[in-house]
């Protein structure tokens, strides 16, 4: 496609990524964020070999794995031992595994790649709305000095799970969950085995998560580890010194040596933060100049750890449409093609799987007990579960083709050609 005027509505993850890879191609980009800098407030995320895939696609991989932390299995129990998730990576795809990242690695890493990049900011500009067009489309904005507009061929729509700017016709569920997560990031956890991603579960209303997280650019040497408690999300706003000495307790008592640890690094409910999350389900993504990627176009919960990949394979699969397609209409057919399979499989498994790990029924707590651990047993689904893991899935019986996704794009389009 030649070179078009992009204007990009937010700059996490998706807006990043997109600016990256969209900038590489040729084309004109201007980011808009409404925070005055960039911040990197946020839990520790698990990047998956599918959002490893696309950080090799951006060259930017090593940077990554400099950091971030080495993530080799999931595991999950019960106060009792049993295991109820038990995924490896390498039952999935040998030689892959999974990398632990601080959100302030994930943000220097997307940085680095747009280091001299012909990019422009528009820091602490809130986007109002948009106004699709026939030939292009109008962005209404304003910060500190006032409302402005902004003209651009292609508007994408990155701002997060509570956007008001995807298109509500596009809609068609869009609900907060009943549950979310009081998280930390906090010293190195060394009781528990390293390169895993512990999980320790009682019923299906008690669920904690322990994330080796890496180090973070500004002291690279100290490692750290990302905590997560599960809690109905009406009890974040209550999470005060009496709860978290009543955590405390029932933790030491349930799981000692994750016990042992909080012990000796959590003393104050300030050293949480609280997240909350929503269920957004769109019948399209992209449609005329308009289009919406990450949490504003498939928000889920966060169970099966691919927000982040899912974001960074939507700014993947728009290069590649923008790469591959002469008009806009067959640009989002590409990009329909290439992301709506793989959304569909991961919002179904989600929402699936949540209540059964966050939900206060006392059936699916225990059906899940009795049953996950002989899912396990069987060769087949224990793989098919590290693949869902992965983020390979695109459907029950589909998979994404890593190493194609990781290759470079000998087709980009070169700055010189594109701009003429
Ligand atoms: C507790 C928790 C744990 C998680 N763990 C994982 C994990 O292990 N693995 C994983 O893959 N995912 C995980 N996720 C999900 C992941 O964080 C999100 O899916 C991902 O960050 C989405 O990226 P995004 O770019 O779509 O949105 P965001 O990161 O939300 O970025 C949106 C940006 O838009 C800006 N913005 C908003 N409104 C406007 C506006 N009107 N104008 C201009 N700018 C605006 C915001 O300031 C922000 O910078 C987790 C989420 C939570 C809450």
């Amino acid at each position: 496609m030649q070179r078009q005027r992009i204007a990009i509505c937010g700059a996490g993850t998706a807006g990043l990524a997109s600016a990256v890879i969209l900038a590489r191609q040729g084309h004109d980009i201007t980011l808009f964020e409404q925070s005055p800098a960039m911040e990197n407030v946020g839990a520790g995320i698990l990047l998956q070999p599918s959002g490893m895939a696309v950080f090799r696609h951006m060259g930017v991989l090593d940077i990554a794995q400099d950091l971030g932390a080495h993530v080799s299995a999931l595991r999950g129990r019960t106060a009792r031992g049993t295991l109820v998730v038990n995924s490896a990576y390498h039952e999935a795809c040998p030689q892959q595994h999974g990398l632990g990242l601080h959100r302030a690695t994930l943000c220097h890493v997307l940085m680095q790649a747009l280091n001299g990049m012909n990019v422009r900011w528009q820091m602490g500009a809130t986007v109002d709305s948009i106004t699709d067009h026939d030939d292009g489309a109008e962005l209404h904005w304003q910060d500190a000095h006032g409302s402005h507009r902004f003209a651009a061929d292609l508007v994408l729509v990155a701002n997060g799970a509570r956007s008001h700017l995807r298109p509500k016709e596009w809609v068609s569920l869009d609900k907060a969950y009943p549950w979310g997560a009081v998280w930390a990031i906090l010293p190195q956890c060394e009781e528990l085995e390293p390169k895993i991603l512990h999980q320790f579960f009682h019923g299906a209303s008690r669920m904690m998560g322990i994330l080796p997280t890496g180090a973070v650019p500004d002291a690279p040497q100290q490692q750290l580890t990302s905590l997560f408690w599960s809690l109905p999300a009406d009890a974040l706003e209550h999470w005060g010194e009496a709860e978290v000495a009543a955590w405390k307790n029932e933790v030491q008592q349930r799981w000692p040596e994750a016990g042992t640890w909080i012990n000796r690094v959590v003393s104050s409910p300030s050293q949480f933060l609280p997240a909350r999350y929503r269920d957004v389900v769109m019948r399209r993504f992209g449609g005329g100049r308009i289009g919406v990627m990450g949490d504003a176009a498939h928000a889920m919960s966060p169970q099966l750890g691919q927000g982040v990949n899912m974001a960074l394979l939507d700014a993947w699969a728009l290069g590649q449409a923008m790469q591959n397609s002469t008009d806009f209409p067959a640009l989002w057919a590409h990009y329909h093609q290439l992301r709506l399979p793989s959304v569909r499989f991961y919002q179904f498994m989600s929402r699936g799987l949540t209540p059964f790990y966050q939900s206060h029924s006392k059936t699916l707590g225990l059906a899940r007990d009795l049953a996950f651990p002989w899912m396990y047993l069987l060769p087949w689904l224990r793989r098919e579960m590290a693949k869902t893991v992965s983020g390979v899935k695109a459907g029950p019986f589909r998979e994404l083709d890593l190493d194609a996704i990781a290759a470079p794009d000998s087709a980009a389009l070169k700055p010189a050609e594109a701009a003429s």
